[in-house]
């Protein structure tokens, strides 16, 4: 992907800045790259090539945004030092850097205290998460919506904690009334929350399950490994609005600033409301915190080493973006959802696609072929995904309960079986330049789906 002309001369200005901090030492320069590098690197474009193009607005497939050229160049700056932010003795800069961003993503949910650290993903930082929640409660269920990251139930069986997956409604979001059921059995501890679905971005209704605390006894884990920075959008439904404006009340929750934070992978995060909860890590580690009497991040994560250039690119990306609502990096977040919610317009009044019954809660489209059967719908937008690639427009293809779509609708040919999933069309609009791009988008979408059911109509 094109970089602006300037990244790499400001690159290079900083890697300077940063060698004279180290300039009293006597030289020892590193070997430098000679011909064979340069033709190895050649070798590594050519395969690179083998990728869709992720960084550009027609790619609008799955949840892939390319990280801001900001967070790039503090990852690359920091990588000649190389930092490991498991104890201050591998990275002193780098911790202090995460204590500050993990603390930034901390006010932007509105929490006055936590305890949190940055992790390699999101599926470690819900493990923690669930890890805590097992030590505070043992033995005791784990509850998340048939909806919820598939890993919730593999970390639970990693835990060696019963885990129970709680029916959704038709707009993808948890029943409350199948939950409460749920909870009368008191086998629950720990319900996970999520904002934002992975498939289709569906926010629970967090604010509902928070008052079921006044009757029930549990924890709280909320899940926004994707959705949890647009608690700074100005453009949420109102139910959704909600959802996140209940936050506060969590016990715990992840967010991901590799998802929608504009960050390189490698990059997720967990925070705690409670930072008592430190206390479930102590252990006794003969190699390490010998430099301080400070507190070291290794202390408080499961984790060992770890990414310090993770920490140092998401401070500089944060101080150039801050997360505040009306910011740009809000503004951008809102432009997504505008995008979203055009393209399941156009999608609505089109012949032949099916849109689901709840418009999309965040940034993700998802929509059926209008046919007779889930097969054949599904045999088409594999066709349709295929033909759109051709012409360079990358969607993504989903599995989903036929139920999300209404059979009432006056176009909708589609008959299925109780129970029955169709392939789906899947869109997430990341990037702030799709709303720009929507026409382009939909103009290429449209020639692939003529061109798809003319071929299957001469067939
Ligand atoms: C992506 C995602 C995860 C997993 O996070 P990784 O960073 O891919 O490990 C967990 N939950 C939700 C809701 C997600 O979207």
């Amino acid at each position: 992907m094109p970089e602006p002309p300037n990244f790499f001369d400001l690159l290079a200005q900083a890697q300077r800045h940063l060698e004279e901090g180290f300039s009293s030492l006597p030289p020892a320069p590193s070997a430098p790259l000679g011909e064979d590098a340069a033709a190895i690197l050649r070798d590594v474009a050519t395969r690179l090539h083998d990728n869709y193009p992720y960084g550009h607005p027609l790619y609008a497939g799955q949840m892939l945004k390319p990280p801001h050229p900001i967070a790039r160049a503090a990852y690359a700056l920091a990588m000649s030092i190389n930092p490991n932010n498991h104890a201050l003795d591998g990275g002193r800069a780098s911790s202090a850097m995460e204590v500050e961003a993990v603390a930034a993503l901390a006010r932007m949910v509105h929490w006055p205290q936590h305890l949190g650290h940055l992790s390699s993903g999101g599926t470690f930082a819900n493990l923690e998460a669930l890890w805590v929640a097992g030590q505070l409660v043992p033995g005791k269920g784990i509850a998340a919506s048939d909806q919820a990251h598939y890993t919730h139930s593999r970390i639970s069986s990693v835990l060696g904690l019963p885990f129970v997956s709680v029916p959704t409604r038709n707009d993808g979001r948890m029943d409350l009334d199948a939950l409460e059921h749920l909870l009368r059995t008191k086998e629950i501890a720990t319900v996970v929350v999520t904002l934002g679905t992975t498939a289709t971005g569906a926010v629970d209704p967090l604010d509902q399950i928070v008052s079921l605390q006044s009757q029930y006894s549990f924890r709280i884990h909320v899940d926004a490994a994707y959705g949890g920075y647009f608690t700074l959008a100005s453009n949420l439904s109102l139910q959704a609005r909600a959802a996140f404006d209940a936050i506060p009340h969590a016990d715990s929750i992840v967010v991901d600033p590799h998802k929608h934070g504009l960050q390189p992978y490698g990059c997720g995060c967990v925070l705690f409301r409670d930072p008592a909860v430190g206390r479930l890590y102590k252990h006794d580690s003969p190699y390490t915190y010998f430099s301080s009497p400070e507190l070291h991040l290794g202390e408080i994560s499961l984790e060992c080493s770890r990414a310090g250039a993770s920490a140092v690119a998401l401070w500089a990306t944060q101080q150039l973006l801050p997360c505040v609502p009306g910011g740009a990096f809000a503004r951008g977040l809102e432009s997504g959802r505008t995008a979203a919610l055009q393209l399941y317009h156009r999608l609505g009044e089109s012949p032949f696609f099916l849109t689901p019954i709840a418009a999309p809660q965040l940034d993700i489209v998802v929509w059926a072929v209008n046919a007779p059967t889930a097969e054949q719908s599904s045999i088409l937008a594999q066709r349709i995904f295929d033909e759109a690639a051709q012409r360079n427009l990358h969607l993504a293809l989903a599995k989903l309960p036929a139920r999300l779509f209404p059979q009432t609708s006056q176009k909708s040919t589609l008959q299925f079986q109780p129970g029955q999933t169709i392939t789906c069309l899947r869109s997430v609009l990341m990037k702030p330049e799709h709303l720009l791009w929507l026409d382009h988008l939909w103009s290429i979408l449209e020639a692939a789906t003529r061109a798809v059911f003319e071929a299957s109509m001469t067939q």
